[in-house]
Formats: structure tokens, C-alpha cells, sequence
């Protein structure tokens, strides 16, 4: 009995063997649209990365005057 998965694109159902050779894909496209859609999801880590270091100019002073007073008691 052969295996029968569903294309992860389309859900349409392949044989899982030598003659799909684009399993779990029905087809050279499918692969290529969810190959794509990884690539898309890629992109957008960075973008919610950088949302989450949202210093502003404030904050940025704050951390040089903290970092300043330790050199200061470094060197006393
Ligand atoms: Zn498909």
C-alpha cells in the first residue's frame, strides 16, 4: 500500500515514493510557492526584532550617564 500525503500547498494528495519527486509536493510549483513563503516568513524575524529594541533618544543618554558614573568610580 502506498503512502498518501497531502501537498503541504494545494492538499492535494501524493504518493510518497519515487515517482513524486517533488513529495511532499504535487508539483514543482507548490514546492516553489512554500519554498517563497519560508523565505517571506525570513523576512519578517528581523522586522519583530527590531520592534522589540525600540531605545529612544532618552533612554540612550540615560544608559551613556550610567555607564559614565561607572568609569568614574572605576577610577576614583
Ligand atoms: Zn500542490
Amino acid at each position: 500500500m502506498a503512502t498518501i500525503v497531502k501537498c503541504p500547498t494545494c492538499q492535494k494528495e501524493v504518493i510518497w515514493g519515487p515517482e513524486s519527486a517533488f513529495r511532499p509536493f504535487c508539483s514543482d510549483r507548490c514546492r516553489l510557492i512554500d519554498l517563497g513563503a519560508w523565505a517571506n516568513e525570513e523576512h519578517k524575524i528581523p522586522d519583530k526584532g527590531r520592534a522589540d529594541l525600540p531605545l529612544s533618544e532618552q533612554q540612550l543618554e540615560q544608559l551613556e550617564n550610567e555607564l559614565l558614573e561607572q568609569d568614574n568610580e572605576f577610577f576614583k
